[in-house]
């Protein structure tokens, strides 16, 4: 058995996990058996493993060491530090580790914050309305995150007791919207289990450390990434080494210009040894003195299943930024919208605006919007128009013309997979407007009310 191997088992075995991979598939085979079955791949070579007990020993001293000088004073570590309760514990983690998904740390720290405060435990947030919860959640982004967040509160406490699940296995088994990253932060933080995670940060400082060129959102790269973290996760501080190799990530080894001279594991890290090496042999070659053969460790093109790509190989001016590499992003696809600003003046005279309600699934579910409707790009200004009224009327009870909307101007907002277009059109009704609808999906709001309620930040922008 290889160190690595002996070194993952071990881990493993302690921790009572076996190795997933995300398609749930057992890889024990290959990593943890004395010798691939025959239809795997053979490993990849030792470079890009963790195969050295004492190099992990190192790599987890020196990362814990820095973490406990350096980490950022973060609400969600105070309560996960200092709540002695368990299941108010794993809740607090939880909320932010699911907020923490695409979202900025400063973004959510406010959010996480209020949160807190209004729904302490999960029973409190199980209580919540959805609307409530759109609400606190507006301006956050990817907004089934909170709806999710709220029915698995609901399922914690109606089925199970109000008990948090304590392990990653039974998180992300019995959880909605718990994958296994989420599982394992929560298990790890809150409850000790010796588990590692992958996230954003997690795979470019592995990629780094390991010098893994290959495409890093492959399911084959995602397995052996897993792998690793399961392997090198401290196994008496597992919450703080993973909290530890993410915060590396967002503030050392970040993407563009990692600070490696600053790195507590810049020892460990093989992508660095590589920059060192070639800086070396550059300055030899400059001196005219005779360079040596390469190192037979350097892993090279060839069939390596964690190098990069033969068709782009290590390019020297990138340096460590090298790793890790990822296939091209698909292109957001572009969609239009019209939508228009319906104005009254209210009964103090105060300007008040029609919101309505979206459908309950899809994009930005059951939120707020200003009266919208999805439009061909190559649809004609009149035409655009005349459906957009028809849309207007169809909320309003009544025949709204065409050519009174005003066209203000376009506002664009970039979803994750969509590049939106609004075309903004703006209605004041004048005289004594006694327009009230009486569907629940929709209503007049002041400005101040618009901004409370549950909006998109591409509604706010409009
Ligand atoms: Fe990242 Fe540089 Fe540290 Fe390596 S030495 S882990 S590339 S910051």
């Amino acid at each position: 058995m290889s160190k690595l191997r002996a070194a993952a088992a071990g881990g493993l075995r302690r921790s009572g996990r076996r190795a997933v991979s995300p398609a749930g598939k057992s890889r024990k085979g290959a990593l943890l058996c004395g010798g691939a079955p025959a239809s795997a791949p053979a490993p990849p070579p030792a470079q890009h493993l963790f195969s050295d007990p004492a190099e992990i020993q190192a790599l987890r001293g020196n990362l814990l060491a820095w973490y406990d000088k350096c980490k950022r004073d973060l609400p969600w570590r105070t309560l996960a530090a200092t709540e002695p309760d368990a299941d108010r514990r794993g809740y607090a983690v939880w909320v932010s580790e699911i907020m923490l998904q695409q979202t900025q740390v400063a973004t959510v720290i406010d959010y996480y914050n209020r949160w807190m405060q209004k729904w302490p435990t999960l029973q409190a947030l199980a209580q919540a309305s959805l609307e409530e919860v759109n609400e606190l959640w507006a301006g956050l982004g990817y907004y089934s995150r909170g709806k999710r967040l709220q029915e698995a509160a609901k399922k914690v406490v109606s089925e199970l007791d109000g008990r948090m699940p304590r392990t990653a296995e039974l998180l992300q088994k019995l959880l909605p919207g718990v994958g296994r990253y989420t599982a394992g932060a929560i298990a790890s933080i809150s409850y000790g289990q010796a588990t590692g995670v992958v996230d954003g940060n997690v795979i470019r400082v592995l990629c780094r450390l390991r010098c893994i060129g290959a495409d890093s959102s492959s399911p084959a790269v995602t397995d052996w990434l897993w792998d690793m973290a399961n392997a090198v996760v401290d196994r008496s501080r597992p919450g703080d080494f993973n909290q530890a190799l993410m915060e590396l990530g967002a503030t050392v080894c970040v993407p563009k210009a990692p600070l490696c001279g600053e790195c507590p594991v810049k020892k460990q890290c093989r992508a660095r040894h590589r920059v060192e090496k070639e800086l070396a042999l550059a300055s030899q070659k400059l001196l005219g003195k005779p360079t040596p053969v390469p190192d037979v460790e350097d892993c090279g093109v060839g069939d390596c299943p964690l190098c990069p790509p033969a068709a782009e190989p290590w390019d020297s001016s990138l340096g460590v930024t090298n790793f890790p590499r990822k296939a091209a992003k698909k292109q957001p696809r572009a969609a239009r919208t019209a939508t228009c600003v319906l104005e009254r003046r209210g009964c103090h005279g105060a300007p008040q605006y029609l919101i309505v309600q979206r459908p309950s699934s899809g994009l930005l579910a059951g939120l707020w919007e200003f009266p919208s409707l999805p439009v061909a790009q190559d649809l004609q200004e009149e035409k655009q128009r005349e459906v957009l009224a028809d849309h207007l009327q169809a909320w309003m009870g009544q025949p709204v013309a065409a050519e009174d909307l005003q066209f203000i101007g376009e506002v664009v907002h970039i979803f994750s997979h969509i590049h939106q277009t609004y075309v903004v059109y703006s209605l004041p009704l004048a005289g004594d407007v006694t327009l009230d609808p009486s569907s629940s999906q929709s209503r007049w709001v002041t400005e101040d009310e618009f901004h409370a309620s549950a909006v998109s930040t591409a509604m706010k922008k409009v």
